[in-house]
């Protein structure tokens, strides 16, 4: 037992509400990477589970938690239900439905020119989040890996890469561009990186990074022989530009694993689908792990992805049109509320500096914990994605989620303007 902690409080809901640190394991590594674990051993929830619950509370608009409000294509849902009809509910093998692998290896064919072995180089896996948490447990081992995370980041990571025992180095994205700095980078990355962890179509920031970035990524990597492990999940919500996976690079894939999930790209954020493809032996080394975290998830779900994978170019590229309107009209709301906004190039999100409207001693995170009460808008404050060292740097920027409905997100705006008053 830890001394001073006190089990057995009980909270309003009746159940077990006090210190958890008297429970040793290596959850504890996990939840103080992810910033939930509070000195006094208390757990907090993650911060999207807390921001939804105050949203729900106070009838807020949710632009916090990045998941959509409408759902994905018929074609897609319809194919879950047949799918389920027709007895596809027993466990898929290990590898993932044969169906679902060829569907990723065509998609990466088709809008990147990448050529894969659905045998060997594709794994399904149980959404992104499996996959990057199966992929950072199986090539991590121990204090002396590093990994190369560009902050803020998404919280998983920082969960992950505790679990496993490493250590992250963060490359900061800076206000207001929001891109990172070559020479930073150039700091971050040495002989101790095992892997360099890139997100791309960024969240929280919206950022997508430019070729020169990609480039020097790679140089480093291979420079002292370090992984690359990318999480495209925003792939197809890109506003400006197009998107090009790092694996595309000459030299890159034999030393990148490439995650992404149908998610966001189908509507679908519950049915956690996601996959990694790379080079065999590291497919391999990432199953080893994935085997034990799930096994296997979301038979029906999996030949449903693989028609989504398929849609004609047509769909994505209203998806991304759709994004863009959805992005533009947040962002001149958001303006018109007072705040500075960083324009994204991709993703879900927009950052604001919502410095103007802060009360006195509040930052960020205060701010968004009042804001559905105050507002009657949710959103998520960028201090959850970085590290306790960092949080002054980040400490007025907010997260908006641009994923919801026109008339939803132009219902924020409303609210925002006239609490702005
Ligand atoms: N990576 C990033 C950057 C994300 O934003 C998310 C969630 N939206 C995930 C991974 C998790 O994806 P999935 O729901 O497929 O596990
Ligand atoms: N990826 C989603 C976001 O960034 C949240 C997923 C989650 O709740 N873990 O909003």
């Amino acid at each position: 037992m830890t001394p001073g902690v006190v089990p057995g409080v009980v909270g309003a809901s009746g159940r077990y509400a006090g210190p958890v640190l008297h429970i040793p394991g290596a959850w504890q590594r996990a939840a103080r990477g992810a910033g939930l674990l509070a000195p006094d051993g208390m757990l907090a929830p993650t911060i999207f589970a807390e921001i939804t619950a105050a949203a729900v509370r106070h009838d807020a608009v949710n632009l916090g938690q990045g998941f959509p409000d409408e759902d994905g294509p018929a074609e897609v849902l319809d194919a879950a239900i047949r799918a389920i009809r027709t007895g596809m509910n027993q466990y898929p093998p290990g590898r993932g439905m044969p169906v679902l692998r060829e569907a990723v290896a065509d998609h990466q064919r088709r809008f990147y020119g990448i050529d894969l072995d659905p045998e060997r180089e594709i794994l399904i896996t149980a959404g992104a989040t499996e996959a990057l948490t199966a992929t950072l447990l199986a090539l991590l081992d121990g204090p002396d890996d590093e990994v190369v995370v560009f902050e803020p980041y998404y919280d998983s990571y920082a969960a992950a890469i505790a679990l496993a025992g490493a250590r992250l180095v963060p490359v900061p994205l800076r206000w207001p561009a929001l891109e990172p700095d070559l020479a930073d980078l150039q700091a971050a990355v040495s002989d101790r990186t095992r892997v360099i962890l890139v997100n791309d179509p960024h969240n929280p920031t919206g950022t997508v990074f430019s070729a020169e970035v990609r480039g020097e990524i790679l140089r480093l990597a291979e420079l002292h022989d370090a992984l690359i492990v990318t999480d495209e999940v925003y792939e197809h919500l890109i506003m400006e530009g197009t998107h090009t996976p790092i694996a595309t690079l000459p030299g890159a894939a034999e030393r990148t694993l490439t995650i992404s999930s149908g998610g966001k790209t189908f509507r679908t954020t519950g049915w956690k689908v996601g996959w990694v493809s790379g080079p065999a032996d590291l497919i391999d080394a990432v199953l080893a792990v994935k085997q034990y975290l799930t096994y296997v998830n979301g038979a029906p779900f999996q030949p449903a992805i693989a028609v989504g994978l398929g849609l004609p170019d047509v769909y994505f590229e209203d998806l991304a049109a759709t994004q863009r309107e959805r992005r533009d009209l947040l962002g001149s709301g958001l303006i018109a509320a007072g705040f500075d906004v960083s324009t994204p190039a991709g993703s879900y999100f927009t950052v604001a500096d919502v410095r103007p409207a802060l009360e006195s001693g509040e930052d960020a995170a205060d701010f968004c914990r009042a804001l559905p009460e105050r507002a009657g808008v949710a959103a998520i404050p960028l201090t959850a994605f970085v590290s306790d060292d960092h949080r002054a740097e980040y400490a007025s920027l907010v997260r908006f989620a641009a994923c919801k409905r026109t008339d939803v997100i132009a219902e924020a705006a409303r609210r925002l303007a006239a609490s702005a008053g």
